[in-house]
């Protein structure tokens, strides 16, 4: 895998793109990634990130604040722009860094540097392609990150929810019976808690899209330890305790040292994308591209190869982004692909390291997860049962297919 990479590097810095857009080359990818999945999915059990999140059940008679009420809200740092304060750290997740520092398992790149969407730029020379850095933005491949879905796939998530976009997405997904990830920005769950509670209640993956949505190569190990844990422990303490497996950094930007904390501290997996919508400039100001533009792609990537398997990058920020994967889902079942969450595609629908899947109760806790006034947002999905929709997926029963390749 790593000559591969040192190999493809003059050809992936040719191919970088200025911005921070995604850019699909059917050279540039080994299919190492997708079929490593299934072989090394359950090896993360006894990860000490076991030891970060543990709620056990309440003491003194005492209960948990429900998720939406102000003392639940309280309990977390400020949204954007700051990175939550570093000196306001959970002791052991400060120790748990220091740890896996003193045992090599972070390497010492400094942060980057980059404004507003641009490629980062790293010090002393440091070359963002080379086998030291390996930047996803450049879209150099690190070992045991995830950028394919298996043969014959689409692995359907959606970015920076909960958003305008969610109650579309979750209404139409209830009608499919689809199953899909959400890589959520925590400090979003504080704005939305009934969005991200039907998203969760329907039975979708819930991941990590940190809590402020920074380029994360530009940040300290501590900052990255603390855009990743308080999300994780936003998502741990509102959904009966359930600890995420999978993160996906925002622009797509992480490096060795990024991924290695993630990995090293907190047991996620960084899931990248080989297709990219920029469904998410629909809603610039003037919009980056046009919903036939959008649609334009996803019938070249649809109706393309079916090896790799496709991960498009989709947005759930507004109902145009939103509609636009809605406008494509006929097209991927037309062309017979066989659609899941990621967490279908990677490992029996595990995306959470204490729950066998995303519907299955953590053991004292409840599936379904009350919200903070009785008024749901987003419908009829909020009361839905979670494991008889995952269950009930179009491509629940494909599963062991993917896990066989
Ligand atoms: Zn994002």
């Amino acid at each position: 895998m790593f000559a591969v990479v040192l190999l493809l590097l003059p050809l992936l810095s040719a191919a970088s793109p200025s911005k921070l857009v995604d850019r699909h080359d059917d050279n540039d990818h080994s299919h190492t990634a997708e079929k490593r999945l299934p072989s090394t999915w359950y090896h993360d059990a006894a990860h000490p990130v076991h030891e970060l999140f543990r709620r056990g059940a309440p003491t003194d008679g005492a209960t948990y604040p429900v998720v939406g009420s102000d003392a639940w809200a309280k309990a977390y740092p400020p949204g954007p722009p700051a990175s939550p304060d570093v000196t306001q750290l959970p002791t052991e997740w400060v120790n748990a860094l220091n740890a896996a520092v003193a045992r090599g398992a972070i390497p010492n790149i400094p942060p980057s540097t980059s404004s507003d969407g641009n490629n980062p730029v790293y010090p002393n020379g440091l070359d963002p392609n080379g086998p030291e850095v390996c930047s996803s933005t450049e879209k150099c491949r690190i070992d045991g990150d995830i950028w394919d879905a298996p043969d014959g796939y689409v692995g359907i998530s959606f970015d920076d929810g909960p958003e305008a976009g969610t109650q579309t997405l979750l209404t139409f997904l209830d009608q499919q019976k689809q199953q899909v990830t959400h890589f959520m920005i925590g400090s979003n769950l504080i704005n939305q808690p009934n969005d991200f509670l039907a998203a969760f209640n329907r039975g979708d993956d819930i991941a990590v899209h940190t809590w402020t949505h920074p380029q994360m190569t530009t940040k300290s190990n501590l900052e990255v330890v603390a855009e990743l844990g308080w999300t994780m422990k936003i998502i741990h303490d509102s959904t009966g305790g359930r600890v995420p497996k999978f993160w996906r950094p925002p622009y797509g930007d992480s490096d060795k040292r990024v991924s290695a904390i993630a990995k090293a501290v907190f047991g996620l997996t960084t899931i990248i994308w080989n297709q990219d919508t920029e469904d998410w400039s629909l809603t610039e100001t003037p919009p980056g591209t046009t919903a036939d533009k959008i649609k334009a792609s996803m019938q070249q990537w649809l109706t393309g190869p079916k090896n790799p398997g496709l991960i498009i990058l989709e947005h759930e920020l507004s109902t145009d982004s939103s509609n636009s994967f809605i406008a494509a889902y006929p097209v991927m079942q037309q062309n017979g692909w066989k659609l899941a969450s990621l967490a279908q595609l990677m490992g029996n629908n595990a995306s959470y390291f204490n729950a066998a899947n995303s519907g299955s109760a953590v053991s004292g806790v409840l599936d379904i997860i009350p919200a903070a006034n009785a008024t749901k947002s987003s419908g009829s999905s909020a009361s839905a049962a979670p494991s008889g929709s995952s269950s009930s997926s179009n491509s629940s029963s494909n599963h062991s297919n993917a896990n066989a390749q």
